[in-house]
């Protein structure tokens, strides 16, 4: 499919594109091919971004290639293939798959052609692949560029089947790590298995049948029975997912255990009311039937990879072996001298290694080095990024401390005194606004911790210092919020505050453009949308972002007022474990309010089956007959046939009309206008409604403090880190509140996974199991997080090999801050950045 007579990208004769006409390229092409490997990776599903589906950003692209010089032909192709995706969505899931992997490698293929020899590899290796066009030596070295179908071994339909994994060139082979081992080094005899415990057995199959779950047609289940010369046992696998129940797949899968083949297996033995057995384990058929105790694999870490259709493990161990001499020509990041003292394995060895490991020491030396690398790379990225921005001027928001000053006077004003944790974030903070270069400080704390105080003293430092502030909210809602606590506390203190929003009347918007502008309004509170039609301030000093994860280089871009750059000061109440809060806020300090305002009540936090929702309702009946109000949260909108959750609208009409006739019951949710969601809500805080049933819009900001009861409906849809935050709603009054976390899933680790909230009300314990939990990508809502792809290293187990790798950054930047010195460095990064920056796009 790839060589194509029309058209081939490949074929010799191309005009050289300038420099210009290559950059024109280069942004043409790249979020297509980032499209299509996001497509590849969802499976095909004609992935919606943020803007428009997959299949017409790629139809549209396509048919509008840049004005440079392609090679003859090209054109035609583009268009042709632009036609193809008009039709993708009507496309059989093969057929998507076979114009995704078509696209792919002839996109591939074109770059290749059009683009100068990659700038990955370094200087001192070109000598080796001075030919790049050369076939593969005696050594079976190949250039690390070359596409795997010249690979000994790879056919063209082989080649298709490892492009639609994402496998084009040699590199991407050696960069698909194997997902897991078998250890042919633990092995057991059937005997002496202990439950518990990992182990490997080589056993012959007697028995192997397929079938799905009587009562769960999702679940199929593939079942063996093994036997060596000791003894018997049962091995299960399962299969999730209608598509397994198909009897002509489950067939398919007990041909791959034929009886009389020889297996090894891995994994967890179990004890159960039926013996010992493995649960879904790893299983291997061995090709030696006759001797597997001395098959070469005995005593050894036998790769396994993710694998496509077609391609047996077998098959695809030998393609990498195949490629493994190339690793040779891996260019090496890290000078020896750093990977001696780090005591590194070099590049190439660890690449070797984690395809071939000779023992499981090796393996995690290995592993290590390559995770250092990842790290190393995001830390550079992240460390470049603050210096440049350290590198612009801001205003020295310097005050003397007088007693009469605006600051002083709101910190006497306050009927309460700072906590420690207050204090000395405030401290941090009041240093870095003193200095020339902006400030850009996150600073994470609990629901309720009192980041908002904190936040307005330093708006009172900015604006004593003749600088005005703008504080900038994700909603609409928060930011209305976020003005009433607002003020609460600037009028008494004669500094102007106001509020502009996208429901701000057309009249009002400019008269207070034109206070802000004039610097007679001192504080402008907001959604992030004022960045987006960019306000003009006289002085700018400082902007207070709320909860928000991330606030990009664009965004700081915008917020360049006059050639000086305010102060930024970002706060979240979803903490963010150490780990994460490194690697993705590199570019940031971090502050941390981890102390509650003393005499507060805890939360008491109970979890209820689906069928207990009764015992919720009648707490909620105690709380309201004494006075209190209560939070019923639900995950969705609308009934959603599939998962079969109930809806807010339901819910509501049932509480209103069955559960609590005698009660006002209030309706909050997403598509409420932004005046009728404030309605709601001041009718719930002045107690007009004593019952608010709401989708998680009250999860920011919302401020009531007689509410004492939240019930979490569904809970188990929610992450950790949001059901913290929907509990944090109440607890703010100084009744005992309580939290009641409906579980509907059966699913253990469900259990699991809430009863951490049962157990703990740390912010950031709870984040730091979520994040165990989950993983990383589900944390943070994944691609939004602006993580380049870590394929080896773990957020959760990798802590310390990431601060290894951030001291090392630190210290490459030191002596070298344009990595010149580091030019694999520097191509890698650059590489990155692409990615990431193109990733973001379609998002
Ligand atoms: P956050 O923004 O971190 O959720 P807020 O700043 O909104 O927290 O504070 C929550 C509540 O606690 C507010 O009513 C605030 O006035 C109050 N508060 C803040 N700091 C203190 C303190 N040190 N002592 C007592 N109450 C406090
Ligand atoms: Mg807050």
């Amino acid at each position: 499919m790839v060589a194509q007579p029309n058209g081939d990208p490949s074929a010799p004769l191309s005009p050289g594109l300038d420099h210009q006409a290559l950059e024109r390229f280069q942004i043409w092409i790249r979020p297509l091919q980032q499209a299509l490997s996001l497509e590849a990776e969802r499976g095909f599903v004609n992935v919606q971004g943020r803007q428009e589906t997959f299949h017409s950003f790629l139809s549209r692209e396509l048919g509008a290639p840049p004005g440079i010089p392609f090679p003859p032909d090209c054109k035609e192709r583009l268009q042709a293939f632009s036609n193809d995706f008009q039709s993708y969505p009507s496309l059989s899931d093969a057929a998507r798959r076979r114009l995704v992997t078509t696209v792919r490698q002839w996109l591939h293929a074109l770059r290749q052609r059009l683009e100068p020899t990659r700038p990955m590899a370094p200087p001192k290796l070109k000598v080796a692949t001075s030919s790049p066009a050369a076939p593969a030596t005696h050594h079976g070295i190949m250039p690390l560029d070359a596409p795997l179908s010249r690979v000994r071994g790879i056919g063209p339909k082989q080649a298709e089947r490892l492009a639609s994994l994402g496998l084009l060139v040699v590199r991407d082979l050696l960069l698909h790590y194997p997902r897991d081992y078998v250890d042919y080094s633990a092995l057991r005899r059937i005997e002496a298995l202990v439950p518990g415990e990992t182990a490997t057995i080589v056993a012959t199959v007697r028995r192997c049948h397929g079938f799905t779950s009587p009562r769960n047609p999702n679940l199929s289940i593939l079942e063996l029975q093994l036997q060596d010369p000791t003894g018997r046992i049962k091995v299960s696998r399962f299969l999730a997912g209608r598509r397994f129940s198909n009897p002509s797949y489950l067939h398919g899968q007990t041909r791959l255990y034929p009886n009389g083949a020889t297996v090894a297996v891995s994994g967890l033995v179990k004890d159960g009311p039926y013996g010992l057995s493995f649960q879904d384990p790893l299983i291997e058929v061995m090709e030696s039937a006759q001797a597997p105790l001395q098959s070469k694999r005995i005593g050894r870490l036998l790769p396994v990879y993710s694998l496509t259709e077609g391609l047996t493990a077998d098959r695809f161990r030998t393609l990498v072996e195949a490629a493994l001499p190339s690793v040779r020509l891996w260019p090496e990041p890290l000078p020896p001298q750093r990977r001696q003292a780090r005591q590194l394995l070099d590049r190439h060895q660890a690449l070797t290694a984690i395809h071939r490991p000779e023992t499981s020491e090796q393996l995690q030396q290995a592993r290590q080095r390559l995770v250092f690398d990842e790290f190393l790379l995001l830390q550079l990225g992240l460390m470049q990024r603050r210096a440049a921005l350290r590198q612009r001027a801001a205003p020295s928001l310097r005050i003397a401390s007088d007693r009469d000053g605006l600051l002083a006077r709101f910190l006497d004003n306050l009927p309460f005194q700072f906590t420690g944790a207050q204090t000395r974030v405030l401290a941090e903070i009041d240093e870095d606004l003193e200095r020339s270069e902006p400030m850009a400080r996150l600073v994470q704390g609990d629901v309720g911790s009192g980041k908002t105080v904190v936040a307005v003293a330093a708006l009172l430092k900015a604006i004593q210092a003749g600088w005005q502030g703008a504080m900038m909210a994700p909603t609409e809602v928060l930011a209305e919020q976020h003005y009433h606590s607002l003020c609460q506390w600037l009028p008494p203190l004669h500094v102007t505050v106001e509020l502009l929003t996208g429901s701000t009347p057309l009249k009002k918007r400019r008269q207070l453009l034109a206070d802000v502008a004039s610097g007679g309004c001192k504080v402008l509170v907001g959604t992030h949308a004022l960045l987006e039609d960019p306000v003009a301030f006289e002085r700018l000093g400082l902007v207070v972002v709320d909860e928000q994860h991330r606030f990009g280089v664009r965004q700081r871009n915008r917020l360049l007022g006059k050639g000086l750059q305010p102060h930024l000061l970002t706060m979240t109440a979803t903490p963010i474990p150490r780990t994460l809060a490194l690697s993705l806020h590199g570019d940031l300090d971090v502050s941390q309010i981890d102390e509650l305002p003393p005499g507060r009540t805890p939360i008491l936090t109970t979890m209820l089956a689906g069928s207990e929702r009764d015992q919720a309702y009648s707490v909620i009946r105690e709380e309201v007959e004494k006075g209190q109000r209560a939070y019923v949260v639900l995950p969705l909108v609308e009934e959603s046939e599939k998962m079969d959750l109930r809806s807010a609208v339901d819910v509501h009409r049932q509480l209103e009309e069955e559960e609590f006739p005698d009660l006002k019951v209030g309706l909050l949710h997403g598509r409420l206008p932004s005046a009728e969601k404030q309605a709601v809500i001041q009718a719930f805080a002045r107690g007009e409604t004593q019952v608010l049933v709401s989708t998680t819009v009250v999860e920011v900001g919302v401020d009531v403090p007689e509410a004492s009861v939240m019930m979490i409906d569904h809970a188990d849809r929610f992450g950790l880190a949001q059901l913290h935050q929907l509990r944090g709603r109440v607890g703010r009054g100084a009744a005992a509140s309580r939290c009641l976390l409906i579980n509907d899933s059966r699913n253990p680790l469900a259990r699991q996974r809430l009863e951490v909230l049962v157990r703990s009300t740390d912010g950031f314990e709870i984040a730091e199991m979520d994040l165990r939990l989950r993983g990383p990508g589900q944390v943070l809502g994944t691609r939004q997080s602006g993580l380049p792809d870590l394929a080896l290293a773990s957020l959760a187990d990798d802590g310390s090999v990431l601060e290894e790798a951030r001291d090392e950054a630190a210290d490459i930047l030191r002596n070298d801050p344009d990595l010149n010195n580091h030019p694999v460095l520097r191509c890698l990064l650059d590489d990155q950045r692409n990615r990431v920056t193109s990733a973001a796009q379609l998002n």
